[in-house]
């Protein structure tokens, strides 16, 4: 855990002012610009100190699927983020033991920054939908504004219907950010069959998944 307390931004140092600290949270197997979209219009609308890119450790309902490595995701996620000055890329859930809940990540942060630092945790709009059934969802709400971005297939009106129903306190902030339909899964997908990524993620992710033989990727036209 040290080395993932280590690689956190430093903020709050100016007690006379408040600080923004962007979560985005998910399990990134692989990246791709749909989340570092979400992520930069984020920053933007929301005045946001900087940007936190988290790949989930073992994700809670992840269990029994087959994932790529903590190491390879953050890997990915950490060359995805590397040209942006602020969004960085944290070991904080994937250096940790057991299932990685969101609510236990937020707990953390907020007892390691000091109380000028806010938090705001990204999410899209099928996740956001579903944050009302996570685990200590009330400790969710607690801790962190909600950033409900819009995702390509998914409706954000369902989503704060399913928020405002939940009877907990969340304090949501929707955003619309440029649509690009793209997930993980279908990035999987074209890597399988032997198709481009280019232009959905980074050519460094695309490099960094085809060397290390990720997804099925085979020598060839995208490959080595
Ligand atoms: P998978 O297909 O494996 O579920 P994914 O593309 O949904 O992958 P996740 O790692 O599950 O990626 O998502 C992390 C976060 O990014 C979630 O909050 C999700 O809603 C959001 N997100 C993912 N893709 C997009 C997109 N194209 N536009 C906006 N938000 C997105
Ligand atoms: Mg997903």
């Amino acid at each position: 855990m040290q080395n993932a307390i280590m690689d956190l931004p430093q903020l709050g140092m100016d007690p006379g002012r408040t600080y923004r600290l962007g979560i985005m949270g998910g399990t990134f197997d692989p990246i791709h610009n749909g989340h570092l979209v979400a992520a930069e219009q984020a920053y933007d609308d929301l005045d946001l100190d900087i940007v936190v890119f988290m790949p989930a450790g073992s994700p809670a309902f992840k269990q029994g699927k087959r994932i790529a490595s903590g190491e390879d995701r953050y890997a990915m996620t950490l060359l995805a983020t590397s040209d942006n000055p602020h969004f960085v890329a944290s070991r904080f859930e994937i250096d940790r033991e057991g299932i990685t809940y969101t609510a236990d990540t937020l707990r953390m942060l907020k007892d390691y920054y000091p109380p000028n630092v806010e938090l705001y945790f990204i999410t899209g709009a099928d996740a956001i939908a579903e944050v009302v059934r996570w685990y200590d969802s009330a400790s969710i709400a607690e801790n962190a504004t909600l950033v409900g971005a819009t995702r390509p297939g998914y409706n954000l009106d369902k989503a704060s219907a399913a928020i405002d129903s939940s009877g907990i306190d969340f304090h949501v902030i929707y955003l619309e950010v440029p649509a690009l339909a793209i997930s993980s899964s279908y990035l999987r997908d074209r890597v399988a069959k032997g198709q481009s990524l280019r232009y959905l993620t980074p050519d460094s992710v695309t490099g960094y998944l085809h060397k290390h033989q990720l997804y099925g990727a085979k020598a060839g036209k995208y490959g080595r």
